[in-house]
């Protein structure tokens, strides 16, 4: 069932008609509610003495406290008693909460940890699974000024060590089932103060370690929020390590802006809809999208516990009724890979709007978006360094399969030569940012170097992604710039070949990478996971040549095709192509402190 697979030759989903191959009449109609006309461009909007006063509220002293935004405005704009978070445990049961409840747990959360010592500054590391504490942990460090440290909860003792010490942490939060992880190396971070232990019990704990229901139960339900400078620091997250050792990213509190505008803008967030973004809040999505962004926009947000599962993933959707969804390719591929039967099973009738973010979303994953849940994917391309949303498929543009979408209002996106000269559309290049929009980073931690080598080439922000922009403004990932395959004098990026490689029936999953050749550069070698139910033969071999040899062009087919179990991914669920090429050719594997088990 092979359909014609071009991303040079895109086909493109209109919002009125819907997708062109699709029987216009099986389409829903978009009922996206955001609309251009309402945009205006982030540097004016987010300039932060001018007024934003119904949208973000600054101190009269130009001040701020994000906390404040997310959640106690709420409780005089006719939200107090509204859901802020549905929060399902591991055996699915649901809780809510509301925005008085999020406000007095983080005001009592952060009076227990000001106790504790936790001051402005402070990096305090949340080490917790999707749980409601995870969301008070990170408000009540909001109201304190001090830094929130999102960690992962499948980080295990080295990747957790290496942050925890380069970080400087001073108090760790947990609970007792990843507790554990820290005890071998807790004696070895000197800036460790405390350990607070959601779940524990005082008796069973350690010197300096906090049974953290016991700490807050009798604190004050009100907090002093801290006036923060605009510049003073939000958050730190270690980026994902797909190419590199992790890099801990430093945010200010200005961010709120571009969160709160981007969720407005590309999530569309309205009064009335349940939104589930189902990125852990260990990584900048989950933070960003999941915590800062939809509660100062006054949504009701799911917070969902558990691990992948294709039949809890729908019978969320379908019980909650979700309306906005924000996921990954990963995630959605794994969908697929259930096929149609399961999805029917559920009525999915509530969603309107469907995001994804984090990895190149195939075509493929497009259409089949449509054939189950009758609605486009909306793509949308940002960085841990970025903060926010740069470049995005808004609900009101029509989708091009395979393409990023386009620079959100006020962000000014380039293609490049190495030497930072812009490029023409249709040419591939270095993708560049123009620097200076309010979410971007503002340091990287005690690495001044490190953070000045993304700007020094005429001042650009390099992004360390190849793209590629059409006529009309649509931007195209080709690959990381380290993954990008030089082949016979041309450059192919990994996103077309494993694009083209998904639409092969037998094929869930593909990596692909260059290795060298003495005659062509490189070759190009594709890693695939196959179906469920279909075993490697030479035949199903022989047919995936075939096929994909009509797919690309001859320069750009693989040669080679190897077919394994799974593919290595980093914990955030991202293909590692540097650690397939360094198996391929018996190199150093690097940091591998982000792979997933
Ligand atoms: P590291 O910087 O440590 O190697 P990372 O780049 O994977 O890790 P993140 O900041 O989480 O860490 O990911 C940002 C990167 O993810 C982007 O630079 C890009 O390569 C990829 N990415 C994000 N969204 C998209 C998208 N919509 N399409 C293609 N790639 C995307
Ligand atoms: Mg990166």
């Amino acid at each position: 069932m092979s359909k014609k697979s071009n991303i040079l030759n895109p086909q493109i989903i209109n919002i009125e008609t819907g997708l062109e191959t699709h029987k216009l009449d099986t389409i829903k109609k978009f009922p996206v509610k955001a609309n251009l006309a309402n945009y205006q461009p982030l540097y004016d909007t987010f300039n932060y003495d001018k007024s934003l006063s119904d949208e973000i509220i600054y101190y009269a002293d130009g001040s701020l406290n994000v906390a404040y935004n997310a959640i106690d405005r709420h409780l005089v704009n006719g939200r107090k008693n509204k859901v802020a978070i549905y929060a399902i445990d591991n055996s699915l049961a649901v809780k809510k909460y509301t925005y008085n409840d999020l406000f007095i747990l983080s005001n009592q959360a952060a009076n227990a940890l000001v106790k504790l010592g936790v001051k402005k500054g402070d990096r305090v590391f949340i080490f917790l699974p999707r749980i409601i504490e995870t969301y008070v942990i990170t408000l009540a460090l909001a109201r304190i000024g001090a830094i929130a440290g999102p960690l992962f909860s499948a980080f295990g003792p080295d990747a957790l060590k290496d942050r925890l010490l380069d970080s400087g942490a001073k108090v760790i939060v947990t609970d007792t089932n990843l507790k554990p992880r820290l005890e071998s190396i807790k004696k070895n971070l000197p800036d460790l103060e405390s350990i607070v232990v959601v779940g524990g019990k005082t008796a069973e704990l350690d010197k300096n370690e906090y049974a953290y229901a016991e700490i807050i139960s009798n604190q004050p339900k009100t907090f002093n929020n801290c006036h923060l400078k605009p510049e003073d620091p939000l958050y730190m997250l270690y980026t994902s390590g797909t190419t590199g050792k992790p890099k801990g990213v430093v945010h200010v509190q200005n961010d709120l802006k571009c969160q709160h505008m981007t969720t407005k803008w590309v999530l569309d967030l309205q009064e009335d809809d349940i939104y589930w973004c189902t990125a852990d809040p260990g990584w900048v999505t989950g933070m960003v999208y999941g915590i800062y962004g939809p509660l100062s926009n006054g949504a009701s947000v799911v917070c969902f516990e558990p691990g992948f599962n294709a039949k809890a993933w729908f019978k969320v959707l379908e019980d909650l009724q979700v309306t906005v969804w924000y996921t990954s390719p990963t995630a959605l591929r794994m969908l697929m890979k259930e096929g149609f039967n399961l999805v029917k099973e559920y009525n999915l009738n509530a969603l309107r709007h469907i995001l994804s973010v984090g990895e190149p979303l195939n075509p493929e994953v497009i259409r089949w978006g449509m054939e189950v849940f009758n609605l486009p994917i909306h793509d949308n391309w940002w960085q841990t360094e970025t903060g926010s949303q740069m470049i995005s498929n808004l609900p009101c543009l029509p989708i091009k399969l395979g393409s990023m979408g386009k620079p959100l209002p006020g962000i000014y996106a380039a293609i490049v030569d190495d030497e930072g000269n812009e490029l023409e559309p249709g040419q591939i290049g270095k993708l560049v940012l123009k620097p200076g929009w309010p979410s971007m980073f503002n340091s990287l931690w005690r690495d001044v170097e490190r953070y000045d080598e993304y700007f020094k080439i005429k001042n650009w922000y390099f992004t360390g992604d190849n793209a590629w922009k059409d006529t009309d403004g649509y931007f195209w990932f080709i690959g990381r710039s380290d993954d990008v395959i030089n082949t016979s004098g041309h450059r192919v990026g990994p996103f077309e070949v494993e694009s083209a490689l998904l639409e092969h029936e037998y094929i869930v999953e593909a990596g692909v990478i260059g290795i060298p050749d003495e005659e062509r550069g490189e070759i190009i070698k594709a890693f695939i996971v196959l179906k469920d139910g279909i075993s490697e033969s030479e035949e199903v071999l022989k047919d995936i040549k075939d096929f994909i040899k009509k797919q690309l062009a001859f320069h750009a087919y693989p040669r080679l095709i190897e077919v394994r179990d799974k593919l290595p991914k980093t914990r955030s669920g991202k293909i590692m192509r540097r650690l397939l090429k360094a198996q391929e050719l018996g190199l150093p594997q690097g940091d591998l402190t982000g792979l997933d088990d």
